[in-house]
């Protein structure tokens, strides 16, 4: 799927071959689903190299790669790629640490090595229509699982309880595990946007925010659901009312050839219009697919633009310090006359128990 992909960066850098260290570069690229590995893209080659723990698993899911068995780790790679003669390897600036870096420069010296970014950070910004689905995927794992959550939102439910039992439920439903560590936040935790679920219990009142994704064939979903525990007070219901407003006009701008930068300033001005530009200190949303942040970026300093195929979220949110904080977030697609909403769960206030 990918393969075509890495060949337009070997071109477009006009490099001999490039060295790719992520788990998920290496997993679009490949079908290997193992955690480490080094993948060299050469000429029309694409070379896996796994130490002896992940070789069946190598052979059997990357049919298209030659695979090598990796003996003396880096060390191994730098080796094999000096046999090769090659003059000048590009390698994935952002999966590398600086140790592992000067490993593979010392052993091999007479090898230029350049660094590759921006091009490999967007390798996976434009979906296929095979992604779309497992995108799909791992968004109805979780919705199902959401459904069965709502049914243990009371008082005296603990925050961790109900993170424990959302990932069990997303499990049973076949993800393969979280997309990230799911956020359950109560009361005035809520106004934490990335809150660990704690022991405290839900009281009648409290602002509840889960922000959950599952994992279905390498890809993840990402949404967040604010609701309201028992009866609502006028001020949850305004902001709420503002972070909704600020989320739907955000939406409406999605369409191929639109600046990010604009989604972000479309639901950013109307949260400051309503006096809440301080209360908002987070981007309007992210890419999403193999990794759940990764390219594009919606937010302020965001240079790109909106592509056919993009799936990125939408997610404004007003966290008052000591009051608590409302979140709405969505995935979306983008689409040739604008976006599709991938994300099913309506995102109306809910008040449970009221
Ligand atoms: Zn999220
Ligand atoms: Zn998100």
């Amino acid at each position: 799927m990918g393969k075509e992909r890495i060949r337009e960066v070997l071109r477009k850098k006009d490099l001999e071959g490039i060295l790719i260290f992520s788990a998920e570069n290496i997993r679009y690229l490949t079908g290997f689903t193992g955690t480490e590995g080094f993948l060299l893209a050469v000429g029309d080659e694409n070379i896996l190299m796994v130490d002896g723990r992940y070789i069946i698993q190598a052979q059997e899911e990357a049919k298209e790669c030659r695979i090598l068995l990796l003996e003396k780790g880096i060390e191994g790679v730098a080796a094999y790629i000096s046999s090769l003669g090659l003059k000048q390897v590009g390698f994935e600036a952002e999966g590398v640490s600086v140790a592992l870096f000067d490993k593979l420069r010392h052993r091999m010296r007479e090898v230029e090595l350049v660094p590759v970014g921006e091009e490999l950070e967007r390798l996976r910004g434009v979906k296929t229509k095979e992604e779309i689905f497992w995108i799909k995927g791992a968004i109805k794992i979780a919705e199902g699982a959401w459904e069965k959550i709502l049914e243990m939102v009371k008082p005296g439910t603990r925050e961790d309880e109900l993170a424990l039992e959302f990932e069990y439920m997303m499990k049973k439903r076949g993800s393969e595990g979280i997309a990230f560590d799911l956020i359950v936040a109560s009361g005035p935790r809520s106004a934490l946007p990335h809150a660990r679920p704690s022991s405290r219990k839900l009281e009648v009142g409290d602002l509840v925010l889960f922000d959950f994704g599952s994992r279905y064939r390498g890809y993840s979903s990402d949404e967040t659901c604010t609701l309201i525990l028992g009866s609502a007070t006028q001020q949850q219901k305004r902001i709420y009312q503002i972070v909704k407003e600020a989320h739907d006009k955000a939406l409406e701008r999605v369409k191929p050839g639109v600046r990010l930068a604009e989604i972000d300033a479309a639901a950013r001005r109307h949260i400051s219009e309503a006096g809440h530009g301080k209360h908002f200190g987070h981007g309007t949303g992210h890419g999403v697919g193999m990794a759940v942040h990764e390219w594009p970026v919606v937010g302020k300093d965001s240079q790109d633009i909106a592509e056919e195929g993009m799936v990125f979220t939408i997610e404004p949110g007003i966290y008052i310090p000591g009051w608590g904080g409302i979140r709405i977030e969505d995935m979306v697609l983008v689409t040739s006359g604008g976006c599709e909403i991938l994300t099913d769960i309506p995102k109306d206030l809910i008040i449970i128990g009221g």
